[in-house]
């Protein structure tokens, strides 16, 4: 139901506004702003206030006025505020001006939102100690790269109350042993029960002009999810069947996560300045072995010149970590997006 009502309130947002003609300027009926934002409207006898409110917003117009108050921050208006048909009209230009404000607030509300949704992610920088991972031609290392975005990752969502575990957090294995190394972090991941795990990697090839982001997802997984009560919701099923049944359902679940997740993290990458080098299956140890919505982003090829050269900024790493980030948030409010 809940979604159901968010859907409703994300398509009235693209209810177009109908204007006016008067002096040579267009207006729009303000009552045409309430309705996209569903305030309710109210008239203090008074003062000659007019007042639109509801869903966290408070619009104080006045006819006559060049200025007008929105949760309590004042806009100044290039036009006065006029009455037309009875109605209060607002030019065009200011319109968008209000509109433009409400929807940042809009924004700001659903990633608010979000929070109390997702609570835990594992991040997995890729690699570390021994394993280096792959290296630029001019010594750029991946183990490096993959620990850095993680940490950034980290601070962000810690900033949005997301409770965050690093599989590591300097540089070491996990195991002195591949194989094993990578069977620990998915254990953290199990052990945790994070709402997403997400493995940081950067990418090689021999040909040093291939670039691009890569999302890898695994449909196969060699566990089930483990059936406590916060994945269900309710305690666990005595019976061996209906627990069986249930954790069938949750893995289910968690694949269609897994995949709705990649697709939106692919969409926010395709502003980088690389390529798309698209969403792909993967039996990777670390994706096989968790047993939660679990993801692996290869962030860029350090084999490339260019996007080496991209991944050595600070910034470039800062940007990547921004849009999981926003993704991730944006998806656990709205899973549907
Ligand atoms: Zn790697």
């Amino acid at each position: 139901m809940q979604r159901l009502l968010f859907v409703c309130s994300i398509i009235c947002l693209f209810v177009v506004a109908v204007p006016v003609d008067a002096d040579n300027i267009s207006y729009i009926i303000f009552n045409q702003l309430a309705q996209k934002y569903d305030l309710k409207y109210e008239r203090d006898t008074l003062t000659g206030r007019e007042i639109f409110s509801g869903n966290g917003y408070q619009i104080i117009a006045s006819s006559g006025m060049s200025t007008i108050l929105v949760n309590n921050k004042l806009t100044i208006l290039e036009e006065t505020l006029k009455p037309i048909n009875g109605q209060l009209a607002i030019s065009k230009k200011d319109f968008s001006k209000i509109d433009a404000i409400l929807r940042e607030t809009y924004t700001e509300r659903r990633i608010t939102k979000a929070k109390g949704l997702l609570k835990k992610v594992v991040i997995d920088p890729g690699h570390g100690g021994d394993f280096r991972g792959c290296k630029s031609k001019d010594g750029l290392l991946e183990k490096n790269i993959n620990l850095d975005i993680a940490k950034r990752l980290r601070n962000l969502l810690e900033e949005n109350g997301v409770q965050v575990v690093l599989t590591r957090t300097t540089d070491r294995s996990l195991s002195s042993n591949l194989n094993e190394d990578l069977l620990r972090r998915a254990e953290i991941a199990n052990r945790e029960q994070p709402d997403l795990f997400i493995s940081v990697h950067c990418n090689w090839s021999n040909d040093s002009s291939v670039r691009g982001f890569e999302i890898y997802y695994s449909p196969e997984k060699n566990g089930f999810p483990s059936l406590n009560n916060r994945a269900i919701g309710a305690e666990s099923p005595s019976d061996k069947q209906t627990q069986k049944a249930l954790s069938h359902v949750l893995r289910d679940e968690y694949t269609k996560k897994t995949l709705e997740i990649s697709q939106m993290i692919k969409k926010q990458f395709r502003e980088l300045p690389t390529d798309d080098r698209g969403l792909r299956k993967a039996n990777f140890k670390v994706l096989k072995n968790t047993e939660v919505p679990a993801i692996l982003v290869e962030v860029d090829f350090l084999s490339n010149k260019k996007s080496s050269q991209n991944l050595a900024k600070d910034s470039y790493r800062q940007e990547i970590a921004e849009k999981i980030k926003q993704t991730v948030l944006s998806y656990y409010l709205n899973p549907s997006y």
